[in-house]
């Protein structure tokens, strides 16, 4: 039989905007010593904004001009701060062909012409070489016919209560990592504002390798591990955690889908109220 304090506990949950997928999630939450956050839309608000276009061939408006054909389908937040940039506009009747690869970019075929747009190993994966050193904070590289004509620099910001959140779980001795597809400068800086701690800032992780980095952060841990995600791009990893629990707005459908717990909002914080419920649990006997 299911103890009443299931009911009660899952119903506070829902009407605190944590959604709990039945009792077995809430058994599980008391036993946790291991929490992984996706980075982009979780800690991070995951809404970019265009900070600088650095121009290496060609002028800025044709460079713009095939980022946005390049993004034009895309969902991802990068995406969309590209698409919102600068005044050039394109007909959507111009791109005869559109692919996005998770945690890469997009490749689309636009006026004939052959067009990437993602992270450096996304171009490199189709052997351009960008002869330019790393750069510091997210940079997306545009490539037109094999050719690399120069990069865009977005720039997300920090939820107000990631810090916080994170600070009260190492507090209650719970491991804390953070996963990302974003390159290490940006993922370590973000780590130091968030203080985590540096071997627990895993960066360059595209989907499938989050799934084998948590299994490995699993294998390491003791009690259960959450994670904790937006959905986008982090559908697997999220299905593979004891507890995986996706945030926001953003979520996808495959992403509740494949949680066990479900925020409403995009607050990070409710993971402490989720914690709680599950210890409240505990000790509520009716
Ligand atoms: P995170 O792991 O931080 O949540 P993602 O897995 O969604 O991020 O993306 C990882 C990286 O892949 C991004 O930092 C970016 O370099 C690249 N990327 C993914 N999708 C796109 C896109 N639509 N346009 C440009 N770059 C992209
Ligand atoms: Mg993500």
């Amino acid at each position: 039989s299911v103890p009443l304090t299931f009911f009660s506990s899952i119903g506070k949950g829902s009407k605190d905007g944590i959604l709990i997928k039945g009792g077995n999630y809430l058994e599980r939450l008391k036993n946790i010593d291991t929490v992984v956050f996706d980075k982009t839309g979780t800690l991070t608000k995951g809404s970019f904004k265009v900070t600088k276009v650095e121009v290496i061939k060609g002028s800025e408006k044709r460079l713009m001009e095939y980022a946005k054909a390049g993004e034009f389908y895309s969902n991802h937040p990068i995406g969309k701060a590209i698409l919102n940039y600068g005044d050039v506009e394109i007909s959507e009747w111009d791109i005869q062909g559109h692919n996005e690869k998770a945690g890469y970019g997009v490749n689309a075929l636009y006026s004939g012409k052959e067009i990437l747009v993602g992270s450096r190993k996304f171009l490199e994966s189709h052997n351009i070489n960008v002869e330019l050193p790393e750069a510091f904070g997210t940079v997306v590289y545009v490539a037109v016919d094999s050719e690399f004509i120069g990069r865009i620099f977005v720039e997300d910001e920090i939820k107000e209560n990631s810090r916080k959140t994170i600070d009260e779980l190492k507090s209650q001795g719970i491991d804390v990592y953070m996963l990302t597809g974003d390159n290490k400068k940006t993922g370590k800086h973000i780590g130091d504002i968030l203080g985590i701690d540096e071997d627990k800032v895993c960066t360059n992780l595209l989907p499938q390798d989050k799934v084998s980095k948590l299994e490995e952060i699993k294998s390491k841990s003791k009690k259960g591990t959450i994670f904790v995600g937006d959905g986008i791009n982090d559908a697997p990893v999220l299905a593979m955690a004891d507890i995986g629990i996706s945030m926001g707005k953003l979520g996808s459908d495959i992403a509740i889908e494949s949680s066990d717990i479900v925020l409403m909002n995009d607050d990070p914080y409710k993971i402490i109220e989720a914690l709680h419920l599950g210890q409240r649990n505990n000790q509520v006997v009716l």
